[in-house]
């Protein structure tokens, strides 16, 4: 299917950027006219998705995430966050609910809460290279 209008931003992996892309997200995703529940759903998603490049791919250090975005005639939106952090060894087990690497501080759901708001999820993960989470939802389905 041809996308309708795409978008891609780079920022720093600070912890301010979080806020930065639910807005920005937000303010595409409007088009597909969205219900506010679907909206919240898609933030939600991919403020889970940016926080874990912040926390887990750059855990000590600063580096780029790119958010991508695509809307398509049928009303689906697909979202890709990608960095070039130290990247996910397991996927599937990373994706279990409850397992964290992040120790007390984590609940270990950010991947069930993505999963649960959004139609797909899809992660692709190099050690050492980086990761790249796909999510997508039909939007405007009321
Ligand atoms: P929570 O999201 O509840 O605060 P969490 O971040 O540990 O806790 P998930 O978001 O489900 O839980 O992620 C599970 C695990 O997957 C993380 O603990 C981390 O080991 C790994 N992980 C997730 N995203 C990345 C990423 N972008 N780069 C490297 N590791 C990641
Ligand atoms: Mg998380």
């Amino acid at each position: 299917m041809k996308a309708l209008n795409t978008v891609k931003i780079t920022f720093p992996s600070r912890s301010v950027n979080e806020g930065f892309a639910r807005s920005a997200l937000s303010a595409f995703a409007a088009q597909a006219d969205p219900t506010l529940d679907e909206l919240a759903d898609v933030k939600t998603a991919v403020s889970e998705a940016v926080t874990n490049c912040i926390v887990h791919a750059y855990a000590n250090t600063i580096g780029p995430i790119t958010l991508t975005a695509a809307l398509y005639e049928d009303g689906t939106l697909r979202v890709a966050v990608a960095d070039k952090g130290c990247g996910i060894p397991d996927v599937s087990k990373a994706m279990e609910p409850l397992f964290t690497t992040g120790g007390a501080d984590r609940a270990g759901l950010g991947f069930a809460v993505m999963e649960s708001f959004m139609d797909s999820v899809k992660v692709r993960s190099a050690p050492g290279k980086g990761t790249r989470v796909t999510l997508s939802k039909r939007l405007g389905t009321r």
